[in-house]
């Protein structure tokens, strides 16, 4: 049984205050939640609030991006040294924002995963196909490429050591979410191409997320796909309230 995930990536919001109280409610509600891991990915510079708040707790924190070099003068990046100092267990990397607003390539995205398993960090690695993609048939095809170029040299000793996280372009931030089948039918293939990567036991193990506009109202739907093992969300995460609603959902698996 792979146990499913709630991650919230916050982007680039909150005050400090509303970011340590966001930490805390989810921080003191957790314990109610246990069959489900919750992970909070704040902006860099919330990274050590929130992590007071949540030590001690089942909460794991995670970045939203780092840099392939450990140190140097590498201006306004962040390694995955700092990250693992200051509490982080994931890593958000290659998220649809990163790939698309700040034009990152799949060879930077692959430097940045193997990155992160250097420095003891979970890649929380992003794919998928932009609304374009979809409609001219090509989402199989940049989906694989992606899966295949990011994951290049990167070899996991446990399922526990990489997450994926498939989100359709068009599903995030606009509202529109993917069907629970359409979702499950990238998943599948995303399993499949981790099988022939990696073999069963692997891709039976590595957890798959789904995000694009998940809420609490459609959170059900998908995860009772039997390939959808959690979700990465954004705008909802933001809200205490609607970020537990959905971690809960998510319960719906670990409990069926
Ligand atoms: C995301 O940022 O990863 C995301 C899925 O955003 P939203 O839930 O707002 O669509």
């Amino acid at each position: 049984m792979r146990t499913p995930v709630a991650a919230g990536n916050w982007k680039m919001n909150l005050t400090p205050d509303a970011a340590e109280a966001l930490a805390r409610a989810v921080h003191d509600a957790a314990p109610g939640l246990p069959g489900v891991e919750i992970v909070l990915c704040p902006p860099a510079v919330y990274l050590a609030s929130v992590a007071r708040v949540v030590s001690n707790g089942p909460v794991a924190l995670g970045g939203q991006n780092l840099y392939w070099e450990a140190e140097g003068a590498f201006t306004g990046e962040i390694s995955g040294h700092m990250l693992r100092w200051v509490g982080c267990r994931y890593c958000i990397v290659g998220h649809s924002e990163r790939r698309h607003v700040l034009k990152e390539t799949d060879d930077e995205v692959n430097r940045k995963v193997r990155a992160a398993q250097r420095h003891s960090l979970v890649p929380i690695f992003c794919v998928g196909e932009t609304r374009q993609h979809r409609e001219s048939g090509q989402m199989e095809e940049v989906i694989t490429t992606q899966v295949r170029r990011g994951l290049d040299g990167f070899a996991p000793r446990a399922s526990g050591d990489l997450v994926i996280a498939y989100e359709p372009v068009w599903a995030i931030g606009t509202g529109l979410t993917a069907t629970p089948q359409q979702a499950d039918t990238v998943h599948r293939l995303v399993r499949g191409l981790i099988r022939q990567l990696w073999g069963d036991a692997l891709a039976a193990g590595i957890r798959i997320l789904y995000g694009g506009s998940v809420k609490p109202d459609n959170i059900e739907g998908l995860v009772a796909q039997p390939d959808i093992d959690g979700v990465l969300v954004g705008g909802a995460s933001l809200k205490a309230e609607a970020f537990l609603a959905i971690a809960r959902g998510c319960r719906l698996r670990s409990c069926s």
